[in-house]
């Protein structure tokens, strides 16, 4: 069974004024099918994790281990991490001049197949898709995250998901900047893609209002660089109610 492991992760950050330890100590495994919610006040290192995972190297490990069914994954190039089955959509997208959507997911699907998708087949996959997720056919020809809206960035991280058919996804508040209707849109995209594929999903939010429509099987909160407590799907309501503030004492406001 796929399993993506994560192991007592200490990661500091390059700054201007040399580095700075994020995480400090973080634990998590999440099993092939499962969905974990990882919430926490703002600066509390989520958004580190993922760029850790994604191996932006900004993000230096100091110690401790990331894994995807017992491999190293971050002993591997960013290229390979895609490859072995992973999918990070983050806070932040960049943009691609020059590149269309179309070209994009196509040189992406084949990258992470090793053999580029049967044409029409293809074709017919990516208009299904855009469809599904209310994208008009027109955005397709247009260069990858150029003037999209915050709505469309997060549409073109979910139509990629569906068409690249990871193992786990980790979606960096892929709920931030989205009204109801394209929250619901996004979210049944999420829904779908785990329907489809038994995906495993690490969720990132600061907010409740996602797991409102894709349901987490477990909820990690982290402050401070730690994960500071666990539960399941009740986890998250309380926190709808209560906020972060019993977290946070004079020592961890970030
Ligand atoms: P979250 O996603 O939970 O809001 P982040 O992981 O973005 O938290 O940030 C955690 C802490 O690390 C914050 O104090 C932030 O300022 C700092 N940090 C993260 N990335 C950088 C960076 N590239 N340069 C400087 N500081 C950073
Ligand atoms: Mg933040
Ligand atoms: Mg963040």
């Amino acid at each position: 069974m796929p399993v993506l492991q994560i192991k007592d992760l200490h990661v500091s950050v390059e700054t201007e004024n040399g580095t700075k330890p994020i995480l400090k100590g973080v634990d998590l495994t999440a099993q092939d099918g499962e969905t974990h919610a990882i919430m926490g006040p703002n600066g509390s290192g989520k958004s580190t994790l993922a760029y850790t995972i994604a191996g932006h190297p900004k993000y230096h490990v100091e110690s401790g281990s990331v894994t995807l069914d017992g491999e190293d994954l971050l002993a591997m190039t960013v290229d390979a991490r895609a490859r072995a089955g992973l999918f990070l959509a983050m806070q932040y997208p960049v943009e691609i001049p020059g590149v269309t959507v179309t070209n994009f997911l196509r040189t992406a699907k084949t990258a992470i197949d090793g053999e580029s998708p049967a044409i029409r087949h293809w074709i017919k996959d990516v208009k299904t898709s855009m469809a599904n997720l209310r994208m008009d056919p027109s955005f397709a020809e247009r260069n990858v995250n150029e003037g999209f809206s915050g709505g469309e960035k997060k549409r073109h991280e979910i139509l990629q998901l569906e068409l690249l058919k990871p193992r786990f996804a980790i979606l960096d508040e892929t709920d931030s900047g989205l009204d109801v209707d394209a929250l619901r849109i996004v979210a049944d995209g999420v829904n779908r893609a785990k329907a489809s594929t038994n995906l495993g999903v690490l969720l990132i939010t600061h907010y409740t209002r996602i797991l409102r429509y894709i349901t987490p099987d477990f909820v990690h909160v982290f402050v401070d660089g730690r994960v500071a407590e666990e539960g399941g799907p009740e986890l998250a309501e309380r926190l709808e109610n209560e906020g972060y503030d019993r977290f946070l004492t004079a020592t961890n406001v970030g």
